[in-house]
């Protein structure tokens, strides 16, 4: 007799057929260089929607660097300026250190040596042995997560029992699409706020559905309000910036900070707001003498290096403001 476990995964995989997001591009089988580019799209995914990586980031990126040998011999400013706008840029500094690993050797097939290269978690290992090699491995991400909580009703359940459950789960015939599935339940289906388990594929086997309350994990702080001082200094044609040595931004180019106290005779050109990690920030933006700024670790670069520089995404809405500002032209 069937299994529920096997009831279950046909329940999954059928209503996937119908429904999944078979068309998005790092899912096509035939793809070249296919494991690259899994794992290229699943490193722009962390931390960003699948819209922004679609429509922006990740076939500009494979046509510039189409596989690991290209982007080993990149300079970190050519990887970051595809990344600019995609945050968290440490991802592209650990992508470079990767390929200048795996450049000559192509990448592991196995989740277990994946795991071993730099900005490679457990989950990233698992889906690039799977969508990129066809491994019959399960792994966990924080939408597979949720579901595997609801459907087990598993409070606070540590990491090494999710993952046996999604082992558990696994349907071992055609992992593929069983774990492409459990993702796009989990993006469509069982979200966070507004789960619709009324039609939910696999809603007659979830044990947590009518307890989803008792089951929901706590949010991180995302809230943490901050105010930033920035300084616009043009002169000759030429803007100031400064390269960033901080672990969030760095290599990337930014506008220099001024303190608060230096900022009350200024001219202030607009407030910005711009949310990062947890903060929110308050940015003012002020027209400043060099002088304001003479002690940090500016350069000025002339304003038609700012569309081949690689910048913050903040620095990138200060530019915008300033165009709109007329402030830019030379
Ligand atoms: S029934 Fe509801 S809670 Fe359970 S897996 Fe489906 S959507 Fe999620």
């Amino acid at each position: 007799m069937e299994s529920q476990i096997t009831k279950l995964q046909n329940s999954l995989l059928v209503w996937y057929c119908s429904n999944g997001r078979h068309s998005l591009p790092w899912r096509n089988k035939t793809i070249p260089n296919r494991a690259y580019a899994v794992l290229i799209s699943e490193i722009m995914l962390q931390q960003t929607q699948v819209k922004v990586v679609l429509e922006r980031y990740f076939f500009p990126f494979l046509e510039k660097f189409p596989d690991l040998e290209t982007l080993s011999q990149a300079t970190e400013e050519e990887v970051l300026r595809l990344w600019q706008g995609l945050g968290y840029y440490t991802r592209a500094r650990n992508l470079q250190k990767l390929a200048k690993i795996c450049a000559k050797t192509g990448l592991p097939k196995e989740a277990e040596s994946l795991v071993k290269l730099p900005g490679i978690g457990a989950y990233t290992a698992g889906a690039v042995a799977c969508f990129g090699y066809n491994q019959c491995v399960s792994f966990v991400d924080s939408n597979i997560k949720r579901i595997l909580i609801r459907l087990f009703a598993l409070k606070n359940p540590a990491q090494k029992i999710l993952e046996e459950k999604a082992r558990l789960l696994l349907n071992k015939k055609d992992s593929f699409n069983h774990n492409q599935a459990l993702l796009d339940l989990g993006a469509l289906i069982c979200t966070a706020k507004s789960p619709k388990c009324e039609i939910c594929p696999i809603s007659k086997f979830c044990q947590g559905k009518n307890h989803l309350q008792a089951l929901a994990t706590k949010k991180q702080m995302r809230n943490l309000k901050k105010s930033l001082y920035l300084a616009i200094c043009i002169k000759d044609s030429k803007i100031a910036l400064v390269k960033s040595t901080q672990k969030l931004y760095y290599g990337l180019y930014n506008f220099p900070e001024i303190l608060q106290k230096d900022s009350t005779k200024l001219q202030n050109i607009g407030i910005l707001k711009h949310a990062y990690t947890k903060y929110n920030l308050s940015v003012h933006c002020y027209i400043v003498p060099q002088h304001i700024i003479a002690n940090s670790k500016f350069k000025f670069f002339p304003l038609d290096a700012l569309s081949t520089l690689p910048l913050s995404s903040l620095a990138l809405k200060v530019i915008k403001l300033l165009e709109v500002k007329s402030l830019l032209k030379p």
